[in-house]
């Protein structure tokens, strides 16, 4: 690959999703005014959010809340908590919730929101009122039946459940199904702090049996060391397959004999840090390129581009994280015969748990750890099925598959209301 390939390449994660959206909506049949509608959110609140820090200034962060379309329902996606949060990613994010939901057949469209700020330096309780404020500030838009927001980046269940209380407390009435990854004791569901972790697995598994490679024995690397990627280094250790690389923020770590979990788990800070703790680190570059046989990108998004793509070793990459290879390492890839999992259907699990939350939420009856399970193998096969097809079939991407796929009820849906 030369490197004017590479430098000129698309890294504006909303601008490459318009492309894929445009490939998969003229594929469905339907004409550039459907194009029109799904390629920006159909609203975008841009707030401010004042905050008293511990040592008594005011520090004033900005937040965003993306709504991609709500022809099928609700909207629903998480809430992150980053320093490089911009306009475009949330809406970016907000539209692959879209294809997600899409995808499950949830009956909801894509939401996003994020704010920019960086919680690992904040105090407990600046976090707790920069949530509070962050859902003072949108509610107005938000709602059990208008937005419903989750976790994502650096935000988690006890983020969450300050954001439930601060709505509830608003609105006069509480309100469990505002918002999903709540604590259990707060009505959150069983096995949603595993979901995305377990949904990922799933595809691993499924992706595996297609590429004829047994899982016992076989090598993983996994890239960061958060919600998803910890979970999932467990899950692939205990069926019996050598993770032989991890990494956070700051680096990796890298074992050929398998890296000691457990104990890592154990470690590892509440956003995932750990590395700091050991002197013989490499670099997330060179984790990307290890001799492996599944690399589970679980990060932040361009991880795999132009400039590595054609060094990835990987014989499957089940994208764990949100937009971790660009379009077109996606293509190189493929065109490489690696087994390509998409973002969209790979980590969906999150929001198919979400979902389950919000039901029971809904009923006021809640369901046990294995009826959540069973629930959540049952839909991610099917996902997995029908998006695998969908790219044999046509001969195209998993992405542009998992994109076709996940835009189709959507789009009917919108001509339906007769809004195109
Ligand atoms: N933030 C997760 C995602 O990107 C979960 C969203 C949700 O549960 O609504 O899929």
């Amino acid at each position: 690959m030369s490197q004017s390939d590479a430098s000129s390449e698309n890294l504006n994660v909303l601008t490459s999703t318009q492309a894929v959206i445009r490939e998969a909506v003229t594929k469905l049949g339907y004409g550039p005014d459907m194009y029109e509608l799904l390629k920006e959110p159909i609203r975008v609140l841009t707030v401010r959010i004042p905050v008293r820090m511990d040592d008594g200034n005011v520090r004033v962060f900005t937040g965003y809340r993306a709504q991609h379309n709500d022809a099928i329902g609700p909207t629903k996606g998480g809430i992150r908590f980053h320093p490089e949060v911009t306009e475009d990613e949330v809406k970016a994010l907000s539209i692959w919730m879209s294809v997600k939901c899409g995808i499950a057949n949830l009956p909801y469209g894509g939401g996003k929101g994020g704010v920019i700020c960086d919680p690992r330096e904040m105090s407990f309780r600046e976090q707790e009122r920069l949530a509070r404020g962050y859902v003072r500030a949108i509610s107005q838009i938000v709602g059990p039946s208008k937005d419903i927001p989750a976790p994502d980046v650096m935000t988690n269940s006890q983020v969450m459940a300050w954001m439930m209380d601060e709505y509830s407390r608003i609105r006069e009435f509480d309100s469990p199904n505002f918002i999903t990854g709540k604590p259990i004791a707060l009505g959150g569901s069983l096995g949603r702090d595993t979901s995305t972790a377990r949904g990922v697995a799933i595809c691993i598994r499924e992706a595996a049996k297609v590429k004829g490679i047994t899982l016992e024995g076989s090598r993983v690397v996994v890239q960061g060391f958060g919600n998803a990627g910890s979970y999932l280094a467990k899950f692939m250790h205990d069926a019996g397959a050598r993770v032989i690389a991890i990494s956070d923020a700051y680096g990796a770590l890298h074992d050929e004999q398998g890296l000691d979990i457990e104990s890592l788990l154990e470690r590892r800070d509440s956003f995932g840090t750990v590395t700091k703790l050991f002197k013989n680190t490499i670099s997330n570059k060179e984790l990307l390129e290890l001799d492996c046989d599944i690399l589970v990108p679980a990060a932040i998004e361009n991880q795999i581009t132009l400039a590595n793509a054609s060094e990835i070793k990987a014989k499957i990459v089940v994208e764990a994280a949100n937009g971790p290879t660009t379009m077109d390492a996606t293509r190189v890839l493929t065109e490489r015969d690696v087994l390509l999992v998409p973002d969209v259907l790979g980590n969906s699990g999150g929001v198919i748990v979400s979902y389950f939350e919000w039901v029971q939420n809904n009923q006021g009856y809640y369901w046990t750890e294995t009826e959540v399970a069973t629930r959540l193998e049952d839909l991610m096969v099917r996902s997995f099925e029908t998006v695998y097809k969908t790219a044999q079939a046509r001969k195209i991407d998993m992405r542009l598959a998992a994109y076709m796929v996940g835009v189709r009820r959507m789009a009917e849906a919108v001509e339906l209301r007769g809004w195109v």
